[in-house]
């Protein structure tokens, strides 16, 4: 789908947006130590090479027995076994254990040949002292198998124990552990160039030299969250302000052509100094520009030399809501995620009416707050694309549908929650 670009008051819907835009995702791997792919994606099957437990082993700390040689025991009739040599943690039992005969074995440790079972210390009497030659008295029949956890029941030798695909988390960490799999296949995270443009920005630290009411300049704000959104799914580069200078942004995103996505913002409207959805069509094809979500609607898309480039509005609410619809998509596929909304989602009765329009998507921030029987959720009023405490004010947000002419108070609404927002009944 080719959009021109002065399809701007064409507005392309979210949905076909994202189509474009998920058409474009590559994907590749590498190889990483297994205990840095914590919420990685798994780019190969992994196939245990052996099994778990390596060996039969003890569940119990107590006594290694044939199971039979104890039916009949009791408190008031304990059978006496003979102790023969012990099988200790981490060593290879050198001890066998024959009819009528007991090893003591802790826990993890190799159950001996001969034995079949455990019986725990709590059920036994040492009659001869500590030793290995003294003797045992049982007081309960333990059946062949009990407290022995047998070689491969855990995991067998050739068995798939995490398919490809699969977002890595910390028992999966353990199992590759467990099976001694110290290098794992994942899929590569994006690297992700952050520009910002603008004649008006100015670097944080230098916000100490703009005399207050005598300069025009503010602080760039959308590098900072925007690299912020990216770091979980990817690995953001700030590569800083650019002047509202065709050939300096032309330049910029030249040297960002090696990365696997560009992030630019600002100058992404159609007035005077917005130069970037020119400057991208100069350089390789804009696939859209404008949508129909709110906030968000200037943003563009396409792609120069296989590198897709985000145009962003300038706006920094709506820079975020672009990120959190358009750009998080992208990045999720680029790395063999599953698309999806990462937010917990909570139920909520609305407690005033959202005005919307049909045809477009809206991003509403929400307060939250707890009623007697259910979550009330309160849209932020002053919740202009350039008003940042509106997002810092939110517990969450809900998206209209394009279907929607806004949303009647009292109507029961889903809210996407911030992980902070703690008070949600259960
Ligand atoms: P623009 O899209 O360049 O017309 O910018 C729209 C509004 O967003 C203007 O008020 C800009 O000053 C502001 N803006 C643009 N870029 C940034 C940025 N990186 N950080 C904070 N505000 C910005
Ligand atoms: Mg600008």
């Amino acid at each position: 789908m080719d959009i021109k670009v002065d399809g701007f008051y064409k507005k392309t819907s979210v949905k076909d947006a994202l189509t474009v835009i998920l058409s474009t995702a590559k994907t590749s791997e590498e190889v990483i130590p297994f205990e840095n792919s914590l919420g990685r994606i798994l780019f190969e099957d992994v196939v245990s090479a052996v099994d778990l437990p390596p060996f039969d082993r003890s569940a119990m700390d107590g006594f290694a027995i044939k199971g039979k040689d104890s039916f009949g025991a009791s408190q008031s009739n304990p059978i006496s076994l003979k102790i023969v040599g012990e099988s200790k943690i981490g060593e290879m039992p050198y001890v066998s254990v024959g009819d009528l005969e007991a090893a003591p074995i802790m826990t993890g440790a190799p159950i001996p040949k001969g034995a079949d079972a455990v019986i725990m210390i709590e059920y036994t009497k040492e009659l001869s002292g500590k030793g290995l030659s003294g003797e045992l008295e049982v007081f309960l029949p333990t059946a062949p198998g009990n407290n022995v956890s047998l070689k491969g029941e855990d995991v067998k030798k050739g068995e798939t124990v995490l398919k490809r695909g699969r977002f890595i988390k910390p028992h999966d960490i353990g199992i590759l552990a467990a099976i001694g799999k110290s290098r794992v296949k994942v899929f590569r995270k994006p690297e992700v160039a952050v520009i910002s443009t603008g004649d008006e920005l100015m670097e944080v630290k230098d916000w100490g030299n703009n005399n207050e009411g005598t300069s025009a300049k503010i602080t760039d704000v959308n590098s900072y969250t925007l690299c912020a959104m990216i770091l979980p799914i990817g690995v953001p580069h700030r590569i800083g302000i650019i002047k509202d200078d065709k050939q300096k942004i032309k330049d910029a995103i030249k040297k960002c052509l090696d990365y696997d996505l560009i992030l630019i913002s600002g100058g992404s409207s159609v007035g005077k100094k917005d130069y970037l959805p020119e400057v991208v069509k100069e350089m390789g094809k804009v696939l859209f520009h404008g949508v129909s979500l709110r906030p968000g609607r200037p943003t563009g898309f396409g792609v120069i030399k296989e590198t897709p480039i985000f145009i962003l509005p300038g706006f920094p609410v709506s820079a975020m809501v672009s990120f959190e619809v358009f750009v998080k998509a992208l990045l999720q596929k680029m790395q063999g995620m599953k698309v999806c909304n990462t937010y917990p989602q909570t139920k909520a009765t609305l407690k005033r009416k959202i005005a919307s329009e049909i045809g477009r998507k809206d991003f509403v921030r929400v307060k939250l707050e707890k009623s007697d029987s259910s979550l009330l959720a309160e849209p932020i009023t002053s919740s202009g694309s350039g008003i940042i405490s509106s997002m810092v004010k939110a517990d969450g947000f809900v998206m209209v549908s394009e279907q929607l002419e806004g949303i009647e108070k009292g109507f029961e609404i889903l809210v996407s929650v911030y992980p902070d927002f703690v008070d949600s009944p259960s």
